[in-house]
């Protein structure tokens, strides 16, 4: 018997870290972490204590007995990984502690950490568990809620990837620790004031614009990004209005990447399935309403690279939705049909087995391969899109890349998502890198034409760009929190002015925990009457209203 780790992993490695027998790879030092889609655990080693269990942030460990159906595969997906990787290059590795000799000292330190998503909350964690340093962290979120992507990215029938909210609450209940909701750096607060008030700041303010597809049409009422579809069905304030026509046949989502199948999963549910997750309510009456029979997503390359990970095909497939693909779209000659590596063959193989023609009642979600949209047909709204079959390349780097042949096709359907990547956004005084998307850093430290900004970090999307699964931040957040206590050690930061009264006052004007954690219990009040995990609040002033009178409560 051992445990097996499935579907909803989230990759922050807490399990690896309590694990007595150092059986769950790779952890986040291991070179196989980067690209890993997952962490699993060796059938070989597991001694089956239930250690990783506890403290699993999103239930996604069981024992291999408690798994049933299609949830079995995972035990095959554990042992595999071992089979693959080879379970003595793990055993061997020690894991190397950073020194921290510099912590003796009486340190006080004060950081300013913008965002209250994951990654800004795991480097909360990592600065306020340092053992030998007095730190306070300010947190600064926008809204007048926090927890960023956790609350408005992951989606409503993915409740146990929520459950990460709640090592966020346990960081927030740690001591040094401030939440200022409703405070927009460069707003309400210069970046200019928050250098001067603390030691360092940590900028991690996600990646909340979208990749463009740079084609004709792209701007037509019908076709939206994947960001505003994501966000209007979480309930996010900013995107409430949005509009989407769910009246008609077919919609069609450009990508495959693991926010293509969120959307695809929200669009084929059925309406009973949503209405018990946490889903905005106006996105529930919306789809209610929908006509939609067939979801198309378009891949532009093969099957082998598609960008969604196994776990979350795997969950798509056995989650009760009829998905297809076409026998066309996986030619024989094609240099895909040499997938690289094990898992890009699983990948292929089974996306092949579900070719078959389009025919059940059912709402189906059909993956399309090698194929790229060159426009986006309609008059004054969406009515189709044109695309062109691709062939695949080889690249330099081993890769494959898309190249277009003469054979066009039109797919008729009245709205296009272009799920094709996230992208950070400018930040008032930081070097940003274009291509990328990202804030210009090594290693965390914010760098100017190569040399650090002193005191300014970044971590999580901003920093490495939109890439990777919730827990990756962790890694993410510890690297950069490393690099500012060995710039803390080596005195390179510069002291906070003194707290001036002004700012002390500007703070206490602020809503805080106290704010959200009334919003939270009104929301699973609300939530609790109609059988749901919470009815989500979408109304700026409704949530100030609601936390600023907790606020003020003695
Ligand atoms: P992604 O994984 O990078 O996928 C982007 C997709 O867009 C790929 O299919 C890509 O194809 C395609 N694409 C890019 N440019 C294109 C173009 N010009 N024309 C046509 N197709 C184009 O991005 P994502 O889905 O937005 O996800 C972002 C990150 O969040 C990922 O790391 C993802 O795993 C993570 N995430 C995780 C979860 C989860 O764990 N449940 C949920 C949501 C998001 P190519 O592969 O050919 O470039």
């Amino acid at each position: 018997m051992a445990h097996v780790i499935t579907q909803n992993c989230c990759a922050d490695g807490a399990c690896a870290d309590v694990c007595p027998v150092n059986c769950i790879h790779p952890r986040p030092d291991e070179p196989g972490y980067p690209t890993s889609e997952m962490l699993y655990i060796d059938p070989g080693v597991c001694i089956d204590c239930g250690a990783c269990v506890d403290v699993c942030p999103v239930n996604a460990i069981s024992p291999d007995y408690d798994l049933l159906g299609p949830e079995r595969v995972y035990i095959e997906l554990n042992e595999m990984h071992y089979q693959r990787e080879g379970a003595r290059q793990y055993r061997r590795r020690r894991r190397s502690l950073p020194a921290r000799e510099w912590l003796d000292r009486d340190a006080h330190m004060r950081v300013a950490i913008v965002g209250s998503g994951p990654a800004a909350c795991y480097a909360a964690q990592q600065l306020l568990v340092q053992r030998g340093l007095s730190v306070r962290v300010d947190m600064f979120e926008r809204l007048p809620v926090p927890w960023g992507l956790a609350r408005y990215g992951v989606a409503p029938d993915h409740q146990e990837t929520k459950g990460i909210i709640d090592s966020f609450e346990r960081t927030a209940r740690l001591p040094g620790f401030n939440l200022y909701l409703n405070t927009n750096v460069g707003v309400d607060i210069t970046p200019e004031e928050l250098a001067n008030f603390y030691n360092a700041v940590i900028y991690a303010t996600g990646a909340i614009n979208d990749n463009r597809l740079g084609i004709p049409g792209e701007d037509l009422e019908g076709s939206f990004s994947a960001t505003e579809f994501v966000s209007w069905y979480n309930g996010h304030p900013d995107f409430a209005d949005r509009r989407f026509n769910f009246d008609t046949e077919r919609a069609v989502i450009v990508g495959n990447g693991n926010v293509a199948l969120d959307a695809a999963r929200i669009l084929a549910s059925d309406i009973e399935t949503l209405a018990r997750t946490d889903i905005a309510e106006h996105a529930l009456d919306a789809l209610a309403q929908s006509r939609i029979k067939e979801v198309v997503l378009l891949g532009r390359r093969g099957a082998s690279q598609a960008a969604c990970t196994m776990p979350e095909l795997l969950g798509l497939i056995h989650g009760g939705f009829h998905v297809r693909t076409c026998a066309e779209d996986f030619p024989p000659s094609d240099p895909d049909q040499s997938a690289k590596s094990p898992l890009e063959r699983s990948k292929l193989e089974l996306l092949q087995s579900l070719a078959s023609p389009s025919d059940t009642g059912k709402c189906t979600i059909t993956f399309r391969f090698l194929r790229s949209p060159t426009s986006i047909l309609g008059g004054d709204k969406v009515t189709g899109v044109d695309m062109v079959a691709n062939r695949l390349s080889p690249v330099g780097d081993g890769n494959l890349t898309a190249v277009a042949t003469d054979k066009h096709e039109r797919l008729d359907c009245g709205l296009v998502l272009r799920s094709v990547g996230y992208r950070g956004s400018k930040l008032p005084g930081l070097p940003f890198d274009e291509r990328r998307g990202a804030v210009l850093n090594v290693a965390g430290r914010v760098t100017e034409e190569g040399t650090p900004i002193r005191g300014a970090y970044v971590t999580g999307w901003i920093k490495r760009g939109a890439t990777g699964v919730m827990g990756t931040n962790k890694k993410c957040a510890r690297e950069t929190v490393s690099a500012l206590l060995e710039d803390y050690g080596a005195g390179l930061l510069r002291e906070p002015v003194a707290d001036s009264a002004s700012f002390a006052e500007f703070l206490k004007t602020r809503s805080g925990l106290a704010s959200w954690r009334a919003i939270d219990d009104y929301e699973r009040d609300l939530g609790r009457a109609k059988f749901r995990p919470r009815v989500k609040l979408v109304d700026r002033q409704t949530l100030l209203k609601i936390g600023c009178a907790a606020e003020e409560t003695p």
